[in-house]
């Protein structure tokens, strides 16, 4: 254990914080009425420095990814990261601020099955949201068994990364799972690598591939989204890829090192980072898209038009306006042929178009038309059952409107708040929905939820990368989108998750 000076207590004001050193250890100071507090610097997500970010209401707001832990007691309050930050002694002499840093971090012991508890609670999916789930009915204190259908995917992987530093190579295979094995097995958690053939809510059963019935008290659904796959002559050429689960990923990222042309089907999120991805392989790379501006749908014409330059900046070549009519090759695709009878050569194929619920296995409750799972605010599908994360269609709190979406950190802040109510804590989703794409060296940020607006109002612009984006519907901010501005992004969601919708 040691202290060190760290600061004068003149140098902060209260509501104020910094990064300080404490020795080896980086440490965020920060001010607030009660006094000094010292906490960990840098985000457990992706390491950012969270003196970057902003200090709202006791809430430390994360600058990159928006996670939020409490400003006292270091705890995680959303999504993404998984863990809270370390909380060091702090005392002020004499005008100096004084930090102790102990020799060993000491985490508290996990909570475990309480073997008097008979209730069982099923988790259905490995990823996203059912690895937040597991997580938080334990230290919620459910005490009954956790029998958690994992799927394919054991242990949980860090998905948006497959898309990003993992297909370009400059993350390595060891970032991906978000927690080891050995973690779940600390808290009596069951991990049972099968899927789930039929979940029956009436009857509060689910059954799994290896035979198994289970009679569950409480479940929670987490299965997620499958890849759509359009009925296009030859999609089932060897090297046409989708990208969704790990397996997707290590053969996309496999053929990806021999090829030389890469065709991207899809201009959305997905399709366009596996194109800056395969570009930083210096793959060359076309992509095929209807629409005549990329993310035009969900960004607008301007952020949209700026992208789109981006890509080409960075030298991928476009068609759009353009539909795939066959992917042809001798058992392995070797060109694509196009609406207009133009053709791409191609060593390799990525198809991004979008995604349905993985919902065809269940019966008993409500659907949408698109397979979506409805639920309340609660996150209750039927009685015993929740549903989180992609597959869940779910009262805007701010709107109203009952929507589905496709963000990771909704998927963790829908699974941990699934598991709260399994565990007895009556939540009601209040999250503000939050996604992230990482284009080159650019970053987007963009949180509410906007299907439509009247108008988008812009604080810099788009074509410089460095603005603030108001996506304004009967006179009031439903959605923000910005780039560069952190700090300002950081304070915007604050003000979303306290007003819900505002007039500009
Ligand atoms: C390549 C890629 C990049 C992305 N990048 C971003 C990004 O930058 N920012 C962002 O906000 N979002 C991003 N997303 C979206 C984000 O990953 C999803 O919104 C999130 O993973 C949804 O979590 P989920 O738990 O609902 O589903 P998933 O994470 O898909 O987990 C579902 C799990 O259920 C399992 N499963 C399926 N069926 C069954 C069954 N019958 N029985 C048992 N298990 C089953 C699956 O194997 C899987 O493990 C990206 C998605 C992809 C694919």
């Amino acid at each position: 254990m040691a202290e060190f000076k760290v600061a004068r207590e003149a140098d902060l004001a209260v509501g104020r914080m910094k990064q300080v050193q404490a020795g080896a250890t980086a440490v965020l100071l920060l001010r607030l009425e009660d006094g000094f507090h010292a906490l960990g610097a840098l985000c457990p997500h992706y390491e950012a420095p969270l003196a970057a970010g902003t200090l709202c209401d006791g809430r430390i707001v994360c600058p990159w990814h928006h996670a939020c832990f409490d400003a006292r007691s270091g705890a995680l309050l959303e999504p993404p990261g998984l863990d809270g930050l370390p909380v060091y002694p702090v005392r002020v002499d004499d005008g100096e601020v004084w930090v102790t840093i102990p020799e060993q971090s000491q985490s508290p012991p996990p909570s475990r099955r309480d073997p008097a508890d008979s209730r069982l609670c099923v988790v259905i999916g490995g990823g996203c949201a059912g690895a937040y789930a597991v997580e938080v009915l334990r230290d919620h204190g459910f005490g009954g068994r956790i029998v958690w259908v994992t799927g394919a995917e054991f242990p949980p992987i860090d998905r948006p990364l497959l898309s990003k530093g993992y297909l370009s190579g400059e993350a390595p295979e060891s970032w991906l799972p978000l927690r080891t094995p050995d973690f779940y097995a600390a808290r009596d958690i069951e991990v049972v690598e099968a899927s789930v053939t039929a979940l029956a809510a009436d009857a509060r059963q689910a059954t799994l591939s290896n035979g198994t019935a289970l009679a569950y008290d409480a479940a929670i659904l987490a299965s997620g989204a499958v890849n759509r796959r359009p009925p296009i002559p030859g999609i089932d050429l060897g090297g046409v890829f989708f990208l969704r689960s790990r397996d997707d990923g290590e053969q996309l990222r496999q053929a990806a090192e021999a090829a030389r042309r890469a065709v991207v089907v899809g201009a959305g999120f997905i399709g366009m980072e596996v194109a800056q991805s395969l570009r930083r392989r210096d793959i060359a790379v076309t992509v095929v898209a209807p629409e005549t501006v990329p993310f035009e749908r969900v960004l607008g014409p301007e952020i949209g038009a700026a992208l789109h330059r981006l890509h080409e900046d960075h030298g991928v070549a476009f068609r759009l306006g353009r539909t795939v009519k066959a992917f042809e090759g001798d058992g392995r695709v070797e060109r694509v042929s196009l609406d207009d009878g133009s053709e791409l050569a191609a060593d390799l194929v990525v198809v991004g178009v979008g995604v349905r619920p993985a919902t065809d296995f269940v019966t008993g409750v409500s659907k949408a038309d698109d397979g979506a799972v409805l639920v309340d605010a609660g996150l209750r599908a039927a009685e015993g059952l929740y549903a989180a994360g992609d597959l869940a269609c779910f009262p805007d709190w701010r709107s109203g409107a009952p929507i589905r979406v496709e963000h990771w950190r909704v998927a963790a802040q829908h699974g941990r708040l699934a598991g709260a109510n399994v565990a007895g804590a009556g939540l009601e989703y209040r999250g503000v929905p939050y996604f992230w794409t990482r284009q080159y060296n650019r970053t987007l940020q963009y949180f509410g939820h906007a299907a439509d607006w009247d108008e988008i109002r812009y604080d810099g612009d788009p074509a410089g990368y460095d603005f603030i984006a108001y996506f304004v519907r009967d006179g009031q901010v439903h959605a923000v989108a910005g780039m560069e501005r952190e700090r300002e992004l950081a304070e915007l969601e604050e003000r979303m998750r306290r007003e819900g919708l505002w007039r500009p």
